[in-house]
């Protein structure tokens, strides 16, 4: 167990940093009902600061499973009214939202694959406006981790429900940055480094990146026309900055959704909707994923593919080096908030409008012209193993090695 200090600046953390609640301002706390003590913690330090409200958007996994189990895939499928216009009032009113992250990983396990992907078609499909909201910075928010019985025995199986959650504890604390003397000037140093690195890249207006790994991964990643390098803090559209999540090691942009080519193989398990998918290669060809394989979950995989047009190309791709705290700790998470910070990934589906220049102000038709593509999904993967060399190329053909054996060069 953390201290009840360092819980607090953990709450601090979420609160500021990470969501930038102003004064006045509604908050949203979204999360299952077994992270209920930390949520308690984050309402009250967003009342100390000033909250006006703080709402609860409480999950229940467990009952999740049952549904999945028990309900038919058409009941599934019929998102209710009332859940729709709950995040319809979380837009019109401009709730910051802190939502934690620590759900089970094994827990739609020996679920029906087809109507778990049938059902997350349905529920993104009701919550595109709610994802347009975040997705394109109109709300600011943040999402953090505590450690839960579930999933702390996922990371750490041969160990005691409680020595696992202590473990977990520890790592989180270490990697938020919770053991340094003052957590929040912590975070605004390590938050100056990578805009400083994000700098450098969006100074070379790369083509595209070339990836390439022992593995058998070799892929160039053509990047969209006007893509923006983001890091840590982002810009809500009201102009003031905020952290997404927390923790976060990458620096990402777009790439262009017709100019990739090449395969690539997962560096770390992907877990999607409660399934472990690994050892898995993607071929791609003019951005397309055309061929994939999966040693282990290939069904889920198949599932998430067959979402739809989107989904076969990519939105996003990333980059952080193998020193990044939770790449040291050497601990899979089975979450990605963590995995995703412990290794270079792409991701299937939708892009950041913002990682493109006035990404917000361009139609859809705009956008797709630029390479941005679209998807009701956005499903991060991890290429980063510990020997990947990138080198960025340049429209007049200049190279640029940014990454040598897994770590920036730059
Ligand atoms: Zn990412
Ligand atoms: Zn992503």
């Amino acid at each position: 167990m953390l201290s009840a200090q360092k819980m607090e600046k953990f709450a601090e953390l979420a609160v500021t940093i990470g969501a930038n609640m102003q004064k006045g301002q509604e908050v949203v706390i979204r999360c299952d009902v077994n992270c209920q003590d930390f949520a308690h913690i984050i309402a009250k330090k967003a009342y100390e600061l000033g909250a006006k409200q703080v709402l609860m958007q409480w999950r229940d996994e467990q009952l999740s499973r049952m549904s999945m189990l028990y309900a038919d895939t058409e009941t599934l499928c019929d998102i209710p009214d009332y859940s729709i216009q709950q995040l319809q009032y979380f837009i019109d009113h401009k709730c910051c939202l802190i939502s934690i992250s620590a759900g089970d990983p094994n827990i739609y396990k020996g679920c029906d694959a087809e109507k778990l992907a049938k059902v997350n078609v349905a529920s993104s499909k009701a919550m595109a406006e709610f994802r347009k909201a975040t997705m394109s910075n109109y709300l600011r928010w943040t999402i953090v981790s505590v450690p839960t019985a579930g999933w702390a025995k996922q990371v750490f199986p041969d160990d005691p429900v409680e020595v696992a959650i202590d473990k977990m504890w520890d790592s989180i604390a270490s990697i938020m940055r919770l053991n340094e003397a003052d957590p929040v000037e912590a975070w605004r140093k390590h938050i100056a480094t990578l805009h400083r690195r994000a700098d450098f890249l969006n100074a070379h207006n790369f083509k595209y990146l070339h990836l390439t790994s022992a593995n058998g991964t070799d892929l160039k990643v053509g990047l969209a026309k006007d893509h923006l390098w983001l890091a840590a803090e982002e810009e809500g559209q009201d102009g003031l900055k905020f952290t997404a999540n927390m923790p976060t090691e990458e620096i990402f942009t777009a790439p262009h959704k017709d100019h990739v080519d090449g395969i690539v193989k997962n560096a770390l398990p992907l877990v999607n909707n409660g399934n472990i998918i690994d050892n898995f290669s993607i071929t791609f060809k003019d951005g397309k994923v055309t061929d994939f394989t999966a040693e282990k979950g290939y069904d889920a995989l198949k599932g998430l593919l067959s979402t739809d047009e989107g989904v076969l190309h990519l939105g996003e791709i990333a980059l952080l080096g193998k020193n990044s705290p939770i790449a040291q700790s050497g601990i899979l998470f089975y979450n990605t908030l963590f995995d995703e910070n412990a290794s270079c990934h792409l991701a299937f589906g939708k892009a950041y409008p913002t990682t493109v220049r006035n990404g917000n102000d361009k139609t859809k038709e705009e956008l797709a012209e630029m390479g941005v593509n679209d998807s009701l999904q956005h499903v991060d993967f991890m290429v980063g193993t510990k020997d990947i060399n990138i080198k960025g190329v340049q429209y007049d053909g200049t190279e640029t090695v940014l990454f040598e054996d897994g770590e920036w060069v730059i």
